[in-house]
């Protein structure tokens, strides 16, 4: 079975476009979203473009203010600061990669944990590790909703994570534990990895190389979770870290390159945004 992203969000956006069609009555407004772009990358130009296009879906504002490569550091930290403290505003994003002349830990501790809508926090990433109530970050919050979608019990698999990034592998190996999964963590120190990966019920690869995980390293039956979104040097197409080709056949359940995490990707940011709101209405 192929898993669609694209479907699942696509529907989850319709059903959060209704809830928040009633904020305006409720709330006075919809929830805001402000994502800060930094240079002109074409994917970063290309990512942001899709999140204010999903904004518009669901009904959120989406501010998107654009500054040049060569901003200094605390330039852009004073414009995080200044939307902290500015009420209209719910959600903040700064698009990475940044700059090299720019912490990109600093950026992310000085979003204010309330409006930190990626999960990237560190109060954030902290109360996740300790299952407190927290904003959680988009990507592994996808995968597990694609995982439920398609009816795949977590609880007592084995599950093999290939990548440990703040940013997908850590974070869906808690979320995994936290289904009740036994979690390994590959990474590029690894050894043995595909005797590892061929262990896997459940197969998460997000380490950014082109086809990596090929169809020798994957038992019969196995959930894969493809989370890379790379240039296939041979075609120049968007390609994933698995050999589609090869692991689908052996797959019970796989994700698509282009279309399996990506828009589930966008679409908690949505259901994020509007997290974020809500928790500031109640306050
Ligand atoms: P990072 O570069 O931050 O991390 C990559 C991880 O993969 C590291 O932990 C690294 O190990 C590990 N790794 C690299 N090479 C190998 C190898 N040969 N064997 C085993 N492990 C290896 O990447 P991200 O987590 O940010 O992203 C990974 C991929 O997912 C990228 O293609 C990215 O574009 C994509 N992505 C997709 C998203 C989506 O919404 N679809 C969202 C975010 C990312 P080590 O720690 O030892 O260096």
């Amino acid at each position: 079975m192929i898993i669609s992203g694209k479907e699942l969000s696509t529907r989850l956006k319709a059903e959060m476009a209704e809830q928040v069609a009633a904020f305006p009555e409720k709330y006075g407004r919809v929830p805001h979203l402000v994502v800060i772009l930094v240079g002109d990358d074409p994917a970063s130009v290309s990512y942001v473009t899709g999140k204010a296009k999903a904004s518009e879906v669901v009904g959120i504002r989406n501010t998107t203010i654009r500054r040049p490569e060569s901003i200094t550091e605390e330039d852009l930290l004073s414009l995080i600061r200044q939307l902290n403290g500015d009420d209209t505003v719910d959600g903040i994003l700064v698009q990475l990669p940044l700059p090299k002349h720019i912490s990109e830990a600093k950026v992310i501790e000085t979003i204010s944990r309330e409006k930190d809508v990626d999960g990237f926090h560190p109060l954030n990433v902290a109360a996740l590790w300790q299952k407190q109530p927290c904003t959680v970050a988009c990507t592994p919050k996808g995968i597990i909703k694609l995982l439920k979608a398609a009816g795949v019990t977590i609880q007592g698999k084995r599950a093999v994570v290939v990548g440990r990034s703040n940013i997908v592998g850590l974070p869906v190996s808690k979320l995994l534990l936290d289904e009740n999964a036994t979690v390994t963590i590959a990474h590029s120190r690894t050894t043995g990895l595909a005797e590892l990966t061929r262990q896997a019920e459940i197969l998460v690869v997000a380490i950014g190389r082109p086809k990596f995980i090929t169809g020798d390293m994957v038992s019969e039956g196995t959930v894969v979770i493809d989370v890379g979104v790379n240039r296939d040097p041979q075609t120049g197409r968007l390609c994933g870290d698995v050999d589609f080709a090869a692991v689908e056949p052996k797959a019970s359940v796989i994700t698509p390159v282009p279309g399996g995490v990506g828009p589930m990707t966008i679409c908690c940011l949505m259901e994020n945004t509007i997290e974020c709101f809500l928790r500031r209405q109640s306050r």
